[in-house]
């Protein structure tokens, strides 16, 4: 068969590797891979004659963008409903959600409780619009912890006996973590997501509870370690992220609260982090009510919201491996790209791009496929009205500045 064929003509190719920009590029394209980057001297294949073009003249092409914090069954803002609904309803649902991130630039997602490898199965075989998804299933979370999105009144957990998907799974012991973490590896987890102290969208316990004995995430450290997957962890406060660290656990999601010596332990054990700033900045504010966010949770992310930027700040100094994440919820998801503005006001903003790229496929273990745009990579491209490295923050309205999004290959349309 004939491969499908795409060419990007007059392209400047920003690297994010070392932020240059080189102007004039062919950028050829077979099926969902880059197969050359050519210059202006230099001859194209015969076989490009027919290809389908995207001019970029006096536009800046970059890889496609990598948000490594989303929940792609997370419709509503409260995260229990998607585990109350039927399953063919909310794969509706995360249909819509990732149709949207694919058209603000997202060609890949990291999802940290929630999809599961059917979502993953028809992105991939075509039948729903998304960027490639990362999954790992659902979180796993002690009782009562970040996790288990019963109030206080209610009985029922979803448990690792279910087959439905969920967004929160209740393991507790260390043979029920083992479980649970074996059967989303069965389930093709390309990580585990363990919930290790309180968080924001959970309605009963407190943002500085550390969750899970160290047993319990030992346990899943060595199953996911097994498979040769790697476990991600919820934290807030150092305590929680240090224990995490200790104990192997690779990457911490949000990591607000961190301290200077707790940013030293990811350095040491070439840990990621993944900020995920924008969305408590609009959790903290009036606003949020607007979007079902119970007064509860406003008042939550309002005592963490000043600390975020100062956490920047430490990992920036400190050198950590910080990658780019959002953990937008139900009607909010809109303001996804508004993490690039909140990320601009202390970071360089070739550092925002390279977290949204190439460090977020080394988090993924996708080097050299992911976050470039070289001979070899897949072809996720985006073609952006404003130069990124000039102007990171407008990124935070794609509507203005994501000219086209190329998504394997292809060209999003709409
Ligand atoms: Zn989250």
């Amino acid at each position: 068969m004939t491969p499908r064929r795409l060419e990007v003509l007059r392209a400047a190719v920003l690297d994010p590797v070392d932020g240059s920009r080189t102007p004039e590029r062919r950028i050829l394209v077979e099926d969902d891979r880059i197969v050359a980057v050519l210059g202006p001297g230099d001859p194209a294949p015969e076989a490009f004659e027919a290809a389908t073009r995207v001019d970029a003249a006096g536009r800046v092409v970059v890889p496609g963008f990598i948000d490594a914090h989303v929940h792609l069954l997370g419709y509503e803002s409260d995260l229990g409903v998607p585990g109350r609904e039927s399953p063919l309803y909310v794969a509706a649902r995360a249909g819509d959600l990732m149709g949207a991130m694919l058209r603000r630039g997202f060609t890949t997602v990291r999802d940290v409780g929630g999809a599961d490898h059917g979502l993953v199965r028809a992105v991939e075989e075509g039948y729903l619009a998304g960027p490639r998804i990362f999954h790992g299933g659902p979180a796993l979370s002690q009782t009562g912890g970040h996790g288990d999105f019963r109030g206080a009144g209610e009985v029922c957990a979803h448990s690792a006996s279910t087959a439905l998907p969920t967004i929160g799974l209740v393991a507790d012991g260390v043979p029920a973590v083992r479980a649970a973490v074996r059967n989303e590896i069965r389930r093709g987890a390309r990580h585990i997501k363990l919930m290790l102290g309180g968080g924001i969208a959970s309605p009963t316990d407190r943002i500085d509870s550390a969750q899970f004995a160290e047993e319990e995430i030992r346990a899943a450290v060595e199953e996911a370690r097994n498979a040769g997957i790697y476990v991600t962890g919820h934290a807030y406060t150092p305590a929680a992220i240090a224990r995490a660290l200790r104990l192997g656990v690779r990457c911490i999601e949000h990591g607000t609260l961190l301290d200077d010596e707790t940013a030293g332990l990811f350095v040491e054990n070439d840990a990621f982090l993944v900020p995920t700033l924008a969305i408590g900045t609009l959790l903290a504010s009036e606003e949020s009510a607007e979007f079902g966010v119970p007064e509860e949770s406003r008042r939550k992310a309002e005592g963490i919201r000043a600390a975020g930027t100062e956490m920047l700040r430490i990992a920036r100094d400190r050198g950590v491996q910080v990658v780019f994440g959002t953990d937008f919820i139900g009607p909010m998801h809109r303001f996804q790209s508004r993490e690039f503005a909140v990320r601009a006001e202390v970071l360089p903003a070739l550092d925002i791009l390279r977290s949204a790229t190439v460090t977020a496929a080394r988090l993924l273990g996708e080097e050299g496929e992911l976050g470039r745009i070289a001979e070899g990579y897949l072809a996720d491209l985006l073609v952006l009205d404003v130069d990124p490295l000039e102007d990171i923050a407008a990124l935070a309205e794609p509507e203005r500045s994501v000219a086209t999004v190329i998504s394997r290959g292809r060209v999003v349309e709409g």
